[in-house]
């Protein structure tokens, strides 16, 4: 579903991502994985386009990624991201959060919108708080406003970065509970995260990035059981506690 060939990425005079050439396949979960400023948030941004790359060629669902404008709407409305900062609309309710973008983009009628929206309220368990602003919601319902605002635009791809990052500790399980379930649903998900457990449950793979190269790319089993590259080693001393 997304092809990546010998992409190369530069910020002045720092070469962040190397040749980096690797397949996405539909319907599986990728977990990449890899030390701060490796490369994993440029590499992600690229696949739709919020950061350009240098050289290489990347292809997700046929859409050929580069700044031909008509190709950007199309490549936009097939890839939704969620941030570890969910970005929600302060002055507009949960419920205006998750229509706006089928509203404005799609042109959809709004007894429509909010019928889907409802539907995928219910699915992050947010239903009841549909009319609430954002200031009113925990940190956990706030990411599953995200997930579910982004779900609104019916993606193929779900990219997420590091969306539990910003969480107090006893709400990163309410949101990995709901990628989950996204998981199980078929969707094709590139997850960047630090939970190795839910790397090890939900991923069909995972990519261990280092200094701009993937430098492995393994099944789950494989890559916690089987470990013998060192600086994976010590990646993960560090983050497993
Ligand atoms: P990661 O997500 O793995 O922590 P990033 O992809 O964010 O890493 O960053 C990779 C490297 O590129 C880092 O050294 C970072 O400082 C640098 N970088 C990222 N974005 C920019 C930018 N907009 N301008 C300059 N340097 C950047
Ligand atoms: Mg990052």
């Amino acid at each position: 579903m997304i092809t990546v060939e010998r992409v190369n990425k530069h910020f002045g005079p720092h070469h962040v991502l190397r040749d980096v050439t690797t397949h996405f396949n539909a319907g599986e979960v990728t977990v990449i994985i890899g030390a701060s400023g490796s490369g994993k948030s440029t590499l992600l941004r690229m696949l739709n386009r919020l950061e350009t790359y240098d050289s290489g060629r990347i292809v997700v669902d046929g859409i050929e990624v580069n700044d031909d404008a008509k190709q950007l709407d199309k490549l936009r409305a097939e890839v939704g991201m969620v941030f570890q900062q969910f970005n929600l609309f302060p002055h507009l309710s949960v419920l205006e959060n998750v229509t706006l973008a089928p509203r404005r983009v799609r042109k959809m009628k709004r007894e429509e919108a909010d019928a889907k929206a409802m539907e995928l309220l219910d699915r992050v368990g947010l239903k009841a708080h549909a009319h609430k602003h954002p200031f009113a919601l925990s940190g956990g319902q706030q990411q599953r406003v995200a997930i579910a605002r982004s779900l609104a635009m019916q993606p193929r791809v779900m990219l997420f970065d590091e969306p539990t990052s910003a969480l107090d500790p006893e709400m990163v399980k309410e949101v990995l509970d709901v990628m989950k379930q996204l998981a199980k649903s078929g969707m094709t998900m590139l997850v960047v995260t630090h939970e190795m457990g839910f790397a090890r449950e939900v991923g069909d793979r995972i990519l261990f990035v280092d200094k701009g190269c993937i430098a492995y790319d393994a099944p789950p089993a494989q890559f916690f059981d089987a470990q013998d590259n060192p600086r994976i080693r010590a990646f993960l001393g560090q983050i497993v506690h």
